[in-house]
């Protein structure tokens, strides 16, 4: 291919030939049924409601012209099979004229429409029928997710040539696990994934691909558990007395949840076998008291342990909250721009900082990640690895909020034990969600402004730090612009994104918690962990292009006091689908329940963003819905652990899985 089309196709990740073969449609139409042309009615409904049909047809006339004032070329068909003749419209495509002759026999795949052109096929997809086989119509037709600049055409061309080397990508799957499942083979569930003949091969063919995804996942995940076995923690005494004596001392009582959850954790410290434990609990739900009780247990024990956050903000926020609860306990924290290493302590609170070479542990006993994803799994096995002391590993506990309903996290996160708080401590007040009408905006602006008068501040969230290509999508830059200037003009308006220094970014966030900022424009960065109690207004820009999970996480930072918060929807989609989508939000408070349901519609990439998903992110085709596959893989796993040592190319393929999780 041309120099052009490889740079624009390296913009989606594709520059050899496996990753062609690898890039798997997002979705088939089925357009295989050639109809005779006196078949063909126009179709009922509008737009994406019409279906394509196809024709085999002769071309009769073919021509291009130039109209409304020059500034759009028709071209226009008359074609004919045995049965009947019809006209066809192209808009904006003048070289149809040239490519098109008349006498030539072609399938055409589009929409039929009557309207003022009277009844007509309307902007066709063509190719011509004397070609053994066809690749863009007359059969089941792949779908891709595209790049600007780049056509299906093109990219279905380069797919179906590629598909030839497929056979060059070895097998390694143990013959047995091939056939105890009935698996296809690699070479042809590539080709029949891009390029069925039937629906019944497609089936095959993404059922070989799935069970690929899922078997690697649950092997990798597996094996960490067979490794982490052979292993040993420091055994770290549970020191009830003091530890009831915390939870009395405590301003609030503990959810029986987060009871349970401390609990387990504290019977999993006293064992030699290292923990490996995620706990899981809404935002809010009170993750950061059930770390407190571990450290100040392991501390207890004589033994140091670590909390790391994926934020300098968290870091400190996390500094706060167990300084507050842990009052006379010595604290250090540790990020790029603060070191505070308090003589003698054995709490740590930091960032990565705390992995870095210079920092070293003494009888590390325990380490807290939160917010798991954020961290690759090479982080997670250094911090493991500086214990300091040659014989031990520290016992780990991950915490999240995004929620990962548990037959899933059973499954895919295999090595892990799990914990969740299902419940929020009782004093919170329900979050007002509403999915706002454009024509409402207006509306929206005023109450904000009515709300900080009365002294809330607001987050306002986009999808972009800049404007881009991606048109119409909204921008942190553009809207504090608008905001700061028309809107807001009398407010106090600031902006927060990922690509401002971290000293800048813990300033405006140090001023957003005093309240010196009333109005806040912000990207993710804002969607874990932090507490704001005054800001009771969450403001959702393109709110379809986040998933739901990570909506509600964005929810949650509101909702953190005793005032009434709300959050408010904005998107440019009229989509029904994404509508429905987002009306559910509006409905549920659960996230687990939210999660669930993303999950079904997107995929795990999607529900909650690549970067956050951690192994989901290497699920392309598999969903969490494939519970007869994950189950069945699960199994093939089990029966090869234990001689994997004899499938060299599944070695191979398993170390390429994890390297590739180490650069997530
Ligand atoms: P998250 O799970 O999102 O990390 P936090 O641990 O930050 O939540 O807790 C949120 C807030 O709730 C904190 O201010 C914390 O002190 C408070 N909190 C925690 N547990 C309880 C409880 N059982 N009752 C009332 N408030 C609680
Ligand atoms: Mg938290």
């Amino acid at each position: 291919m041309g120099k052009k089309t490889a740079s624009k196709l390296k913009r989606i990740n594709l520059e050899t030939v496996q990753d062609l073969l690898l890039y798997y449609p997002k979705e088939w139409k089925d357009l295989s049924k050639i109809s005779l042309i006196k078949d063909v009615q126009p179709e009922a409904g509008s737009g994406d409601g019409r279906k394509e049909i196809t024709i085999k047809a002769k071309i009769d006339i073919i021509n291009s012209k130039r109209a409304w004032k020059r500034k759009m070329n028709i071209a226009e068909a008359l074609v004919s099979d045995d049965s009947e003749s019809i006209k066809i419209v192209w808009f904006n495509q003048p070289y149809v004229a040239k490519a098109l002759q008349p006498g030539d026999e072609v399938y055409f795949s589009g929409k039929v429409i009557q309207d003022k052109f009277g009844l007509h096929l309307n902007n066709p997809t063509y190719e011509k029928a004397n070609k053994k086989e066809t690749t863009h119509t007359a059969r089941i037709v792949p779908e891709y997710s595209l790049t600007k600049g780049v056509t299906h055409k093109q990219l279905r061309f380069l797919i179906s040539q590629a598909i030839k080397y497929a056979g060059e990508i070895p097998e390694w799957l143990p013959e047995d696990i091939i056939k105890k499942y009935k698996l296809k083979d690699l070479p042809w569930a590539y080709e029949n994934i891009h390029f069925p003949d039937s629906l019944d091969n497609l089936e095959e063919a993404r059922k070989r691909l799935k069970f690929d995804e899922l078997f690697i996942i649950q092997l990798y995940t597996q094996r960490l558990k067979q490794d982490l076995e052979k292993q040993k923690a420091p055994e770290i005494k549970f020191n009830k007395k003091q530890i009831k004596e915390f939870v009395k001392s405590l301003p609030f009582i503990l959810t029986d949840d987060q009871k349970k959850s401390a609990w387990k954790i504290l019977q999993d410290l006293q064992k030699s076998l290292p923990m490996n434990r995620l706990l899981e609990g809404d935002v809010g739900s009170g993750k950061t008291v059930v770390a407190a009780l571990a450290m100040y247990n392991t501390a207890l024990a004589g033994c140091q342990s670590v909390l790391m956050a994926p934020t300098e903000i968290l870091a400190e926020q996390h500094l706060k909250t167990m300084q507050e609860v842990l009052p006379g306990v010595d604290i250090s924290i540790i990020t790029r721009s603060k070191k505070q290493k308090l003589e003698g302590s054995r709490i740590f609170v930091g960032t990565h900082a705390l992995i870095q070479k210079d920092f070293e542990f003494e009888n590390l006993g325990l380490a807290i990640i939160d917010e798991q994803h954020r961290f690759g799994v090479g982080q997670r096995k250094t911090l493991r690895d500086k214990s300091g002391d040659n014989k031990t590993v520290p016992h780990l506990l991950s915490m999240t909020a995004t929620p990962i309903p548990r037959s899933l996290a059973l499954t895919l996160y295999g090595d892990l034990d799990l914990s969740i708080i299902g419940t929020m401590p009782s004093d919170r007040k329900l979050i007002i969600s509403r999915l706002v009408d454009e024509k409402n905006r207006k509306k929206a602006y005023q109450f904000i402004k009515d709300k900080v008068k009365e002294g809330r501040q607001v987050f306002v969230v986009c999808p972009l730090i800049e404007e881009s290509d991606k048109l119409g999508v909204k921008s942190v830059t553009q809207e504090y612009e608008k905001l700061s200037q028309l809107v807001f003009k009398d407010l106090k308006v600031e902006m927060l994104h990922g690509k401002l220094k971290s000293a800048e970014k813990n300033e405006i966030m140090e001023k957003f918690k005093n309240n010196k900022i009333n109005v806040l424009v912000s990207t993710s960065v804002i969607e874990v962990g932090v507490d704001i109690p005054n800001a009771a207004i969450m403001m959702i820009e393109g709110a379809d292009r986040f998933g739901l999970a990570q909506l509600h996480q964005f929810r949650g930072r509101v909702g953190r006091s005793s005032h009434q918060s709300y959050c408010m929807l904005f998107t440019e989609s009229n989509s029904a689908k994404t509508i429905e989508r987002l009306n559910m939000f509006v409905d549920s408070n659960n996230g687990f329940e939210l999660a669930e349901y993303d999950l079904q519609l997107r995929g795990p990439g999607d529900v909650y963003g690549t970067q956050q998903s951690g192994y989901l992110s290497t699920l392309k085709i598999a969903t969490l819905a494939d519970h007869e596959l994950i189950s069945q893989a699960k199994e093939a796993v089990e029966d090869i652990l234990p001689q994997l040592d004899e499938y060299p190319l599944l070695n191979k393929k398993l170390a390429y899985f994890s390297q590739n999780l180490h650069l997530e």
